[in-house]
């Protein structure tokens, strides 16, 4: 499966990240100019090096805040806002930002595209549903978040960026859509922002003890990054007027994080040893996706396994550069 996008000159905010670079190389290889805009916060140059030289790639280091569009060009018909402190350990230590980023820079953007009438993509997350309180998750499910607790700077920011889409739909008619992502891994990702896959592999490979908080038997379905990329291109390429919140991840590869410490530990016939720890505040239990909107519009699926991403992800940070 391999689909094309329907646009040319794309804003892709946060692209120096890990969703975005991978997003950024697929889209320069189809063909696409690209405006890639990122404060570098927790993305890094490095990982979007190999697209500098290329003449269709516009690296721009601004925070999407308090970023003045005039410097763009006028042919951009698309954003994809993927600009956000994503990781708990990056939104626990600034909370702040993390909030405001999501509220400020997404109604930012909205200008924006209500100006340009062009369309924009807002990376929404499961993390809006909170601590759920079902098994599977559709879209109409309103959630069970604390507005008060260490993660509300994400999961609260996440859904006041998700109103704001929503109102500038209804009163402007800007041509919005949402993608609720769950959790994703492969290439590129932060080896120190503490998402459980990388940490793992990261602590596997130098033989240190895996550390879980909870008792391990909390799930996760994992979505490796070229599922997602195709997902984004189909949601892009849905006709302008739909709007609603749509999920993307993959339900068939659900395992608890010991599992996943576990997979990791064997393949890399590692010595390092698994220690658990108490809770965090807030942590769901499970979160699993119903993805039956996606595919009725879309036909998109998930094809990749944990067990195919997983050494694909493995094989990326045995190479990679831990000075950058
Ligand atoms: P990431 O941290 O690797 O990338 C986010 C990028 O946004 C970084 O490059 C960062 O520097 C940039 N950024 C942060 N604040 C900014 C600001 N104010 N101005 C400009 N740039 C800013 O995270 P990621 O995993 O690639 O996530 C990308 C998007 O997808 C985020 O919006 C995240 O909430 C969403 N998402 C990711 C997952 C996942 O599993 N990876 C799951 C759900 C949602």
């Amino acid at each position: 499966m391999n689909t094309d996008i329907r646009y040319k000159n794309i804003l892709v905010t946060g692209g120096a990240g890990f969703i975005g670079s991978n997003l950024c190389r697929k889209l320069i290889n189809d063909g696409v100019s690209i405006w890639c805009l990122d404060n570098l916060i927790t993305g890094k140059i490095e990982n979007v090096k190999d697209l500098l030289h290329c003449e269709r790639f516009h690296f721009i280091e601004q925070d999407i805040k308090t970023f003045d569009f005039k410097i763009l060009p006028s042919d951009i018909d698309a954003i994809i806002n993927l600009a956000s402190i994503a990781s708990p350990k990056a939104y626990y230590a600034r909370p702040i930002d993390t909030l405001l980023t999501s509220v400020l820079g997404v109604y930012n953007l909205l200008q924006y595209a209500k100006k340009e009438d062009i369309v924009l993509l807002q990376a929404s997350t499961s993390e809006v549903y909170g601590d759920p309180a079902c098994d599977i998750l559709n879209e109409s499910y309103c959630g069970n978040v604390s507005c008060t607790g260490p993660r509300a700077c994400y999961d609260e920011g996440k859904r006041t960026a998700e109103t704001l889409c929503m109102d500038y739909h209804r009163l402007y008619n800007v041509k919005v859509k949402i993608i609720r992502i769950f959790n994703t891994y492969g290439p590129y990702m932060d080896i120190c922002d503490g998402r459980a896959i990388p940490e793992f592999i990261y602590r596997s490979l130098h033989n240190r003890d895996l550390i879980i908080y909870g008792d391990g038997k909390q799930t996760r379905s994992f979505m490796y990054i070229d599922d997602l990329l195709e997902a984004i291109y189909n949601v892009m390429n849905l006709d302008d007027i739909y709007t609603y919140p749509i999920n993307i991840g993959n339900p068939n590869e659900e395992y608890t994080i010991s599992e996943v410490a576990e997979t990791i530990i064997r393949t890399l016939d590692s010595k390092s040893k698994i220690i658990y720890k108490e809770k965090l505040q807030d942590d769901p239990y499970k979160r699993k996706p119903d993805i039956t909107k996606i595919i009725t519009k879309t036909n998109w699926r998930p094809l990749v396994s944990l067990k195919e991403g997983l050494l694909k992800t493995i094989d990326y940070f045995e190479n990679y550069d831990y000075s950058a």
